[in-house]
């Protein structure tokens, strides 16, 4: 699927060819919550980095997360160096994903029918986590990548 994405002041656009685009995936962890979800978590998309095409990309600034220990993380975290919005996220130990965040996306993106929720042990108490029963939960990383998902469902190719 084809998504359109931008910050909020424009000064950022984007587009990418999604394999995953479904925004199912929900990521409690305090990185996604601090940096990309004042609601308490962030949703991550899968598409293909090879497809990545930037306007503005002067624009663009990169976080690589403190981690517990002090070090930081390999993962590049992008967002607009003007207004702040999250952009997506990308690591190099899996150079040919990228994870646009679907705040981001423009692009009318599909309803999932079904929901993950995943690195629930880092949420603060007062986030409520809004399950359905088909809903997925787990207290760290969830037992099924993003394009498994969509196979799963028969939502691959959409
Ligand atoms: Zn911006
Ligand atoms: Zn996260």
């Amino acid at each position: 699927m084809h998504l359109e994405g931008s910050c909020h002041c424009q000064a950022v656009r984007f587009s990418v060819e999604a394999n995953a685009p479904y925004p199912f995936n929900l990521c409690y962890c305090s990185i996604c919550r601090k940096t990309a979800g004042t609601g308490g978590f962030a949703i991550n998309l899968g598409a293909k980095t090879d497809t990545l095409s930037i306007e503005g990309s002067e624009f663009i600034r990169t976080y690589h997360a403190r981690m517990p220990d002090g070090s930081r993380s390999s993962a590049e975290r992008k967002f607009c160096g003007e207004c702040g919005t999250a952009l997506w996220l990308w690591s190099p130990e899996y150079p040919d994903m990228l994870h646009p965040h679907a705040g981001a996306i423009d692009t009318p993106l599909p309803v999932p029918p079904e929901r993950t929720h995943f690195m629930l042990g880092s949420k603060p108490e007062w986030v409520t986590v809004a399950a359905s029963d088909k809903d997925k939960c787990f207290a760290e990383y969830p037992d099924e990548a993003l394009d498994a998902w969509h196979e799963r469902l028969g939502l691959q190719d959409s």
